[in-house]
């Protein structure tokens, strides 16, 4: 989110300085899937999710949990996000998301035509597979849902999901190909976009932690930040808070509020495959995603909404991999697959398993939608966080919205759903 909107206030004349807390190696833009979605109209706040979440949180190795906490940020934050938990929510949400997930995959199109951003953008598709006529009868009601926003789908029957994709077992009877749905490979961009920023002259500060602003009446006049030891200090005509899940701590030093929780997610990438997976997908049931690039499947799943942790659970990542032998049992027969899979399966301590399950903090907002806008009480802070599972989809549409605002402008896109003071 940062540094997509570094770009387009670069492109638009501001002098911009990124700051940012790490080296830049990692943060949850890197390890996700790398879907860019216009399928994902439905707000993660939607109708059922309470009932699963509660049928869930008795299973150690299901894909969604809430870590229950008496602090006020998870207490607020759960009220509001069950408030959202309804139809009503989704019907407001769903044609925005469709505008903004669009626009922002556009971006991505022209990106991919600069051959210093070299990402493998593919436009195969996603496939949403289903194993029970629950989850098709849902399915298929959110692919309706889709073409009326303007989504190109084919549902699935049996056969025809089997000739996309012949490893498919039995059990799958079906699925939904949403087919402006799209993937790249995340961590390729994002180890690209900073250099290529910095060529054209932006400043990137990278361990630089953000740690107090000065005011001056409803604006801010300069940023703190802790670096090598010392404290700095850097003017600004206008603050962009994108700070991913760490966004409600740094918004509080400005005297703001904007309920956020971390939403934990894991992946696993696996190299040298013989075996290959045609499309990236969803196994709805056990909502486990599948991403191939060439001889390379990443595998992810799990929302643990709760403080930010650096523990792996072990439970939750061999839930993850062992959807693998139930959904695409062909990879059990790939030497190179396998040996991942027993140590992953067997391990008895989460500790020995750093190189091989990746983790990242999605930003959850109280309503699934993200934040996009000028801050209630600071006239030249603009937030842009909250994108929960759609971050990378929505990161280049979300930085050329900012530096609109930024500059005055009327937004391409109408900003309603999106306003920060909108609980
Ligand atoms: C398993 C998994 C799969 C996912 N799959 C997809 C997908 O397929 N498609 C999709 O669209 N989205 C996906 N997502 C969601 C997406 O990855 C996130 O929404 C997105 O990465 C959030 O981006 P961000 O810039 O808001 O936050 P981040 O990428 O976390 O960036 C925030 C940055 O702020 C920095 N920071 C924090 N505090 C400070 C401070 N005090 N000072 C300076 N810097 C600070 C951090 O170091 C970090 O670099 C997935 C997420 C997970 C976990």
């Amino acid at each position: 989110m940062g540094l997509s909107t570094a770009y387009f206030l670069h492109k638009k004349g501001w002098e911009v300085t990124v700051l940012e807390k790490s080296d830049l190696s990692d943060n949850c833009s890197f390890g996700n899937m790398g879907y860019l979605s216009p399928s994902h109209i439905v707000p993660l706040a939607a109708p059922g999710m309470i009932e699963q979440g509660i049928f869930w949180m008795f299973d150690k190795k299901s894909p969604f949990y809430v870590r229950p906490s008496l602090s006020w940020q998870m207490i607020d934050w759960g009220l509001k996000f069950m408030r959202h938990c309804n139809q009503k929510h989704v019907d407001r949400s769903a044609g925005p998301l469709a505008d903004l997930l669009f626009f922002s995959k556009n971006i991505f199109l022209d990106w991919a035509k600069n051959p210093a951003l070299q990402f493998d953008l593919q436009e195969k598709g996603c496939i949403m597979y289903y194993q029970t006529a629950k989850k098709e009868k849902e399915e298929i009601a959110a692919a309706k849902l889709a073409e009326q926003h303007g989504l190109k789908i084919e549902v699935l029957d049996k056969n025809a999901a089997q000739s996309l994709e012949p490893d498919l077992p039995p059990e799958v009877i079906g699925g939904i190909l949403f087919k402006d749905d799209a993937h790249i490979d995340p961590s390729a961009l994002m180890r690209q976009l900073p250099g290529w920023l910095e060529s054209q002259g932006v400043k990137i500060i990278r361990n630089a932690e953000v740690s107090g602003f000065h005011r001056n009446g409803r604006k801010i006049t300069g940023v703190d930040y802790q670096a090598a030891g010392a404290t700095h200090t850097l003017s600004a005509d206008n603050v962009v808070l994108a700070a991913g899940s760490w966004s409600p701590q740094i918004a509080k030093l400005a005297g703001e509020y904007i309920p956020l929780m971390p939403g934990k997610g894991y992946s696993m990438t696996f190299g040298g495959l013989t075996k290959k997976l045609r499309y990236p997908c969803i196994f709805l049931e056990a909502k486990v995603a599948m991403t191939p690039w060439g001889d390379r499947l990443r595998i992810g799943s799990t929302m643990e909404i709760g403080a930010i942790n650096n523990r792996i659970l072990l439970p939750r990542a061999q839930g993850i991999i062992e959807a693998v032998p139930r959904f695409m049992p062909g990879y059990m027969d790939d030497p190179a697959f396998r040996a991942v899979y027993e140590r992953i399966t067997t391990a008895t301590d989460s500790e020995t398993l750093r190189d091989l399950v990746w983790f990242g903090f999605r930003p959850v907002s109280a309503d699934g939608m993200p934040y996009i806008g000028f801050a209630p009480k600071t006239d030249n802070l603009i937030m842009a966080t909250g994108h929960a599972m759609l971050g990378l989809s929505l990161g280049p549409g979300t930085g050329q919205l900012v530096a609109e605002i930024a500059n005055g402008e009327q937004p391409s896109l109408d900003l309603t759903a999106y306003k920060v003071d909108r609980f």
